[in-house]
């Protein structure tokens, strides 16, 4: 599927749903897809990108970078406490900040460089065990705590359990949202955007429709 086909689907489900125009943003997810097919969609003009590792957005966006103004560079995926520097002086927005220990370093990076990316707390709505994210029971103490460090929180951030309607995972994220002040959400994926747009999501982020399917990952 096409860049703007999605784009026309987004303005759809933002009608459909007396969404203001244009109030979603597109992150195109560009993870492990080849250099060529992301050159294409640059060259279509978009601008928003997310990758889910810092090694892998740090061997190709530099580069881009230097051809294409205005990047906008999110990241989606985990990230260790040893790569936090790494990931503030590449990225303008972190989805994945998930536990105490990465709040902190944050703040002391933020506190050296007096630059920080806007941040997106990572809500684990499902409670699964493998997955990254703060408890949804914990979340209001969580952002409090944020607050209190002086991060940029300006959202929170989903991924619902693959085997599960994503409805209510939306739902309650949009809920965590609203009883703590926060006007981002960050939900919906190629499967489910147009859901999560119904549910008010701000940002979606969309890999394989855009791009097609991802090779396994190397
Ligand atoms: C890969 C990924 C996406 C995009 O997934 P698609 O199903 O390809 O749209 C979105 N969010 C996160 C966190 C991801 O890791």
């Amino acid at each position: 599927m096409s860049l703007a086909e999605i784009q026309t689907r987004i303005a759809a489900a933002e009608a459909e749903h007396g969404r203001p125009k244009g109030q979603v943003q597109l992150i195109a997810v560009s993870k492990v897809q080849p250099n060529a097919r992301v050159e294409q969609v640059l060259e279509q003009g978009h601008k928003v990108f997310g990758e889910n590792r810092v090694q892998e957005a740090a061997g190709k966006w530099p580069a881009f970078r230097a051809r294409f103004n205005a990047i906008d560079l999110h990241l989606l995926g985990p990230l260790q406490t040893n790569k936090a520097r790494q990931a503030v002086e590449l990225f303008d927005t972190i989805h994945s900040l998930d536990r105490p220990k990465l709040a902190s370093t944050l703040a002391r990076l933020a506190q050296e460089s007096g630059r920080c990316p806007d941040l997106f707390v990572q809500i684990n709505t499902g409670k699964e065990a493998q997955k990254a994210g703060i408890m949804p029971e914990d979340a209001d103490a969580f952002i409090d705590s944020c607050r209190d460090l002086d991060l940029p929180v300006q959202g929170v951030m989903c991924i619902p359990p693959v085997d599960e309607t994503p409805a209510l995972h939306f739902a309650l994220l949009a809920k965590i949202a609203q009883r703590n002040g926060l006007s981002s959400l960050s939900m919906g994926m190629s499967a489910d955007f147009e859901m999560a747009i119904g549910f008010g999501a701000t940002h979606v982020r969309v890999g394989s429709a855009i791009f097609g399917a991802r090779s396994p990952a190397k």
